[in-house]
Order: structure tokens, then C-alpha cells, then sequence
């Protein structure tokens, strides 16, 4: 979690995640060294910092290893959003990244390049990492992408899932936006959207961290070539290992730690921790 510019809470390295409390969590700065207290945070850390360091308006990441998303990410195959609910609070597409050693800046290298347009990537023979303006999102992506996972995985014997029709992907996308749920380039506050509205999916539990205004329109484009059927989803081609995407730049954004205490921040990791781990 960003707790400032060049501060971040993350859970320490050499601890189970079952035995984490909120007071147990290691302070880091934006170079990977301890900032505050003795615990360290863990060699991935780099991974999470290569997520902050382009995407300005998120303030947690989540990197997790969960089994059916894992699979896929070792096959080289992402995850066309085949469940509506899943677009608002994802998007259509949650694409793998290329290989890359999970340690320093090397290994995020292809967090740079993809994290820009998406909140949630599946890790070449890896895991998954997630990102939002809370660390509640967050971890609720993460449950997501492992969902739909699981089910791309189950649906195969019975031919795989089925793509959602396009015709319905700009619809989703615009109330993904509307919920101030997509991008940071993307989230163009509408004032006659209410709070009801952003609650009407379980995926909208959070408050959005509004853009500064001025952001443009941008209409969401798929991470690769126009995907073709593939026998093995039953839908389109994921992108694969190996393919490095360019970043098309997340615009006009706000800090995602302006106008939150510490104290916010850390009785949020406490809600998140009881939530998850109970
Ligand atoms: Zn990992």
C-alpha cells in the first residue's frame, strides 16, 4: 500500500501471510529499502513498485500466486472478461505479461510496459498481480481474476467458455468508467452518477479516487492483435509469453495518497487482513 510519494506498506519478507497483523507490516521507500522499523519487505517488492511507479493513482498492489490463474499465466494464455460483472471491475482483457525473473527492476519490466492500461495481469509463469485505489479493490480483483480462472479451467470439457458478444463490451466499459472504476485515464466523473449506482455491482464496494479532470476520452483497445477463436477457450486468443506491449500512458492523474491519513490507510490494511484472513 502507498502511504506517500516514497513510502509504501507491504507485507515483510520471511513471514507466512496467515501470521500478518497490520502492526507486522515493513515500511519501504521507492528504492526497495526499509524506510521505517526492522522488517524488511520481500525480494518481490520490486514488483510492486514497478506497478506504483506507473500507475500514479493506484495506491495498493496485490501479487499473489493463485492456482487456476497461475496455471494460465504458465500456459502464456491471459484471460479474455467472459463475465459481465468482471468487465466493470476489470475490463475486458487481463493479459500476460512476457517472462520475466520476478527480482529488480528487470523482472518489472513487463509490469511497466502493460500496467498502464490494465488493473489486473496475469504473470508469465509466475502469478497475478492487481492493482486499485484501496487495498480492498485490490484483493477483490485478485478474487476475480482467480474466479473467472477457475471457471475458464472448469468450462473446458465442456468446450470452453464463450467470449462475451462485442456488442456489449462498450456498454460495460462506459459503466466501468461511470463507477469511476477504470483507469486513471479513463475515470471521467460523471456528476449525475449517485453512489447507488457505484454500488450496484459486489465489484464497487470502494470509493474511486476521482481524476483531477481534464482526462480525455480513451476507448479502451485489446492488448494484441485482433484475437482469433481458439479451440482450447472456446473464445479468443489470449495474449502469449514473450509479447512485450507498448504503454500507451495512464494521462491526466491525481496523487492516490492526496488527502488520506496514515491512519485511514492503516485501518484500511486492518479491514482488508481481518476480511481475508479470518
Ligand atoms: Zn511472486
Amino acid at each position: 500500500m502507498r502511504l506517500a510519494d516514497d513510502r509504501f506498506m507491504v507485507t515483510p519478507t520471511a513471514m507466512s501471510k496467515a501470521d500478518v497483523v497490520a502492526e507486522g507490516l515493513a515500511v519501504a521507500d521507492g528504492a526497495g529499502q526499509v524506510a521505517e522499523g526492522a522488517l524488511r519487505p520481500p525480494s518481490e517488492f520490486a514488483l510492486h513498485l514497478g506497478a506504483y511507479s506507473v500507475r500514479p493513482d493506484i495506491r495498493a498492489v496485490v501479487h499473489a500466486h493463485p492456482p487456476y490463474a497461475t496455471a494460465l499465466a504458465c500456459t502464456g494464455r491471459g484471460i479474455k472478461t467472459f463475465l459481465a460483472e468482471a468487465v466493470v471491475s476489470l475490463g475486458p482483457e487481463v493479459p500476460v505479461t512476457a517472462f520475466a525473473l520476478p527480482y529488480g527492476d528487470e523482472g518489472a519490466a513487463p509490469i511497466r510496459d502493460l500496467m498502464p492500461r490494465f488493473d489486473a495481469l496475469l504473470l508469465c509463469q509466475h502469478g497475478v498481480i492487481t492493482v486499485g485505489p484501496s487495498v480492498e479493490l485490490a484483493l477483490l480483483r485478485m478474487e476475480l481474476v482467480e474466479h473467472m480462472a477457475r471457471i475458464q479451467t472448469l468450462a473446458v470439457p465442456h468446450g470452453g467458455v464463450k467470449p462475451l458478444p462485442d456488442e456489449i463490451l462498450p456498454g460495460l466499459i462506459a459503466k466501468r468508467r461511470k463507477a469511476g472504476l477504470g483507469l486513471a485515464a479513463e475515470r471521467t466523473p460523471d456528476p449525475t452518477s449517485s453512489e447507488a449506482e457505484r454500488h450496484e455491482s459486489p465489484q464497487l464496494s470502494e470509493s474511486p479516487v476521482p481524476a483531477s479532470g481534464g482526462a480525455s476520452e480513451p476507448q479502451w483497445t485489446p492488448a494484441g492483435p485482433a484475437p482469433a477463436r481458439d479451440a482450447w477457450s472456446g473464445g479468443a486468443s489470449e495474449a502469449t509469453c514473450g509479447v512485450v506491449y507498448g504503454s500507451s500512458g495512464a494521462g491526466s492523474q491525481r496523487s492516490a495518497t492526496e488527502g488520506t491519513s496514515n491512519a485511514e490507510l492503516t485501518a484500511e490494511v486492518e479491514h482488508a487482513i481481518k476480511r481475508h484472513l479470518s
